[in-house]
C-alpha cells in the first residue's frame, strides 16, 4: 500500500538548492549552515563534514547529551562556532543562513526515557524554533527524524510510505511521537508557509564518538567486551537492527542538504542481524572472553527493523558502503584509545 510519499516539486517549491548548494570542481561552499544538536554524537560529525567542504557552521547545542568533547576539533576552527542553546526556548541567529538541520533530541531509549518532558519540548518547540528560523532565514529545513516513527513495524522491511505501527501512550512514546509531530510540523511549514523542507528517517547509527555509558546496543556491546564484563543482551536477542556507520549516514544528511527533495527519506543500512549475532559478531572482532547474559527486554522494543533505502538510492544517489565489520572494527578502535586515555 503506497500512503504517498511527496517531494518538493510537489510542495512548489523551487528546485534552487542542487545549484546552492552542490561544490562544483572549482568552486567554493559559501554556504552557511545551523545545525542544532550539533555537539551531539551523529551532530559533530555532520558538523566536520560540513566545514571539510568549506560552510560555515553555527553548532547549536544544550549539553544534555552531546559534548564539548565531541566538538573539542572543531572550536577554534574557521567558520565554526557554538553556542549553547536548549532550542525549545527559541532560537535567533544572526547574519544569513541556507540551511538548518535539526537534530537536536536524546536519542538512545535511555536517554530519553530518563528526560520525558525534554525529549518531547525539543521535538516540539524545539522542531518549531528550528523551523520558523529556516523561514525567516529563506533557508533549507532539515529534519532529523528517525526509524521509530514506525514503532513496531507491520511491514519489513520498512518503505517511507509505510505509516507505522507506535503505541501513542507507550514509554518511547516521548520519542516517537515528537519526531511524528515534527514531521507533521515540518511538512505543514512547507506547505503553508512553503518553506524548503526536507525529513529524512535516520536508522540505528554507530561509530566513534558514541558514549560508553550511553546505553545504545552498539556502544554497551564494545564497552562491555573491552572492558571484560559480560554483554547484556536483553530478550532472548531475536530482535533485529540495521547498524549504519557513521560516515554513510553523514553523507546521506548532506545529500540531502544538496537537493530539492522534501521526503521523507530513509536513511540507514539495509543489511539485517540480530541482537545475539551482534553480540557474537563484538565478541569475535575484540577477541573478548566476556560472556553474553540476557536481561529483560525494554518495553515496547520493536522486534524488527530493517530500512527499505529504494528512495534514497533513487532521489539522492546515496546507498551506505561500509559493512558492519569494517565499521565495528573502526569503532573497536576509537573506543580501545578512549578508554586508554
Ligand atoms: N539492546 C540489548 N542490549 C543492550 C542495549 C540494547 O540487547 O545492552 C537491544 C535493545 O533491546 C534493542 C536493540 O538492542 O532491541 C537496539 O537497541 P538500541 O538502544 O541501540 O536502539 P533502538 O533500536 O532500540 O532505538
Amino acid at each position: 500500500m503506497d500512503q504517498g510519499l511527496s517531494t518538493a516539486t510537489t510542495l512548489g517549491v523551487p528546485s534552487i538548492h542542487r545549484a546552492r548548494f552542490l561544490l562544483g570542481k572549482d568552486r567554493v561552499c559559501m554556504t552557511r549552515v545551523v545545525v542544532t544538536g550539533g555537539a551531539g554524537f551523529i551532530g559533530s560529525h555532520l558538523c566536520e563534514a560540513l566545514i571539510l567542504r568549506g560552510s560555515e557552521v553555527v553548532c547549536i547545542d544544550d549539553l544534555s547529551t552531546g559534548s564539548e568533547e565531541n566538538i573539542a576539533s572543531l572550536l577554534g576552527t574557521r567558520g565554526f562556532s557554538f553556542i549553547r542553546a536548549d532550542v525549545s526556548r527559541g532560537l535567533d541567529v544572526e547574519g544569513k543562513i541556507d540551511a538548518v538541520l535539526h537534530l537536536a533530541s536524546p536519542a538512545s531509549p535511555p536517554a530519553y526515557l530518563r528526560r520525558p518532558l525534554e525529549t518531547l519540548a525539543v521535538g516540539s518547540r524545539g522542531t518549531e524554533a528550528a523551523i520558523s528560523l529556516a523561514a525567516r532565514h529563506g533557508a533549507r529545513f532539515i529534519m532529523a527524524s528517525t526509524s521509530e516513527v514506525y514503532g513496531d513495524p507491520a511491514v519489513h522491511p520498512q518503505p517511507e510510505s509505510y505509516w507505522g505501527n507506535v503505541n501513542p501512550i507507550g514509554v518511547r512514546s516521548v520519542y516517537d511521537e515528537a519526531k511524528r509531530f515534527s514531521e507533521a510540523l515540518t511538512m505543514a511549514y512547507g506547505r503553508e508557509r512553503k518553506v524548503d523542507v526536507g525529513i529524512v528517517r535516520i536508522f540505528n547509527t554507530y561509530g566513534p564518538r558514541l558514549r560508553a555509558g550511553d546505553g545504545r546496543v552498539v556502544s554497551n556491546f564494545v564497552s562491555q567486551a573491552l572492558s571484560g564484563e559480560p554483554l547484556t543482551v536483553y530478550g532472548d536477542g531475536s530482535q533485529t537492527r540495521s547498524f549504519c556507520y557513521i560516515d554513510d549516514l553523514v553523507s546521506g544528511l548532506l545529500a540531502m542538504v544538496d537537493s530539492d527533495v522534501s521526503g521523507p527519506i530513509n536513511l540507514g543500512n539495509p543489511a539485517e542481524y540480530s541482537v545475539s549475532a551482534l553480540a557474537d559478531m563484538v565478541i569475535e572482532l575484540t577477541g573478548s572472553k566476556s560472556k553474553v547474559i540476557t536481561q529483560p527486554l525494554p518495553a515496547d522494543d520493536p522486534v524488527r527493523r530493517c530500512p527499505d533505502i529504494s528512495t534514497a538510492k533513487r532521489l539522492l544517489g546515496w546507498e551506505p558502503v561500509t559493512d558492519l565489520v569494517a565499521g565495528l572494527e573502526r569503532t573497536i578502535d576509537w573506543f580501545r584509545s578512549e578508554m586508554k586515555s
